[in-house]
């Protein structure tokens, strides 16, 4: 039987363990350092639940990486509200700058189109999309994403930065809602 866990109301099961995620962001990083050598880069993490897929990418690129934070919010406990507020503005200057949005999930895609047309705004060099998981079925906005960990079913996850009303960031697996 698969590995269980419960948050709040909700019983979860074991989906991605933390040694295949482990190795799919160093497979992500080798190909972002290949592909930016040369050109410093900011990765700009969207807070909350890409802080440790932002971290553990940080770990294996060059130490002149820069990292800056924005934070949004569109889902409320295990649903879309279609709606995306920022809470907080990027924290560095991104104008010039070559820049790596980097995202958990990619679900509808609102977010990551309101991101991206907000960012664009900013002139920087290059923008591009990096997101852990990526659930094609899904997506509603046209986005481009350039670096994608893992196409996942169109089901909710905890675990690894994704939180389920707040509890499950830091689980080092990944979990998936049980029917
Ligand atoms: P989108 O705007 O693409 O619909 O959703 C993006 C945001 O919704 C993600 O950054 C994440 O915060 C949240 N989200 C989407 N799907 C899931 C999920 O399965 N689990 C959790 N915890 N958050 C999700």
């Amino acid at each position: 039987m698969k590995k269980e866990i419960q948050l709040h109301n909700r019983y979860f099961e074991l989906f991605l363990d933390a040694t295949t995620i482990q190795d799919k962001v160093k497979e992500l990083a080798e190909q972002i350092k290949k592909d930016y050598a040369g050109k410093p880069l900011v990765l700009l993490c969207v807070l909350s639940g890409a802080f440790r897929f932002a971290a553990d990418l940080a770990r294996y690129l060059d130490d002149a990486t820069e990292i800056a934070f924005i934070k949004v919010q569109s889902y409320e406990g295990i649903m879309s509200s279609g709606l995306v507020r920022e809470q907080l503005a990027a924290t560095v200057n991104l104008s010039g700058k070559h820049v790596l949005l980097v995202e958990d999930i990619v679900d509808t895609g609102t977010t990551i189109h309101y991101l991206m047309g907000k960012l664009y705004q900013k002139a920087p060099a290059s923008l591009k999309v990096a997101t852990l998981l990526f659930k094609p079925e899904a997506l509603k906005q046209a986005v481009e994403l350039h670096y994608v960990g893992f196409e996942i079913p169109n089901h909710f996850v905890v675990g690894y930065g994704l939180d389920y009303e707040e509890q499950g960031r830091c689980l080092n697996d990944l979990y998936i809602l049980k029917a």
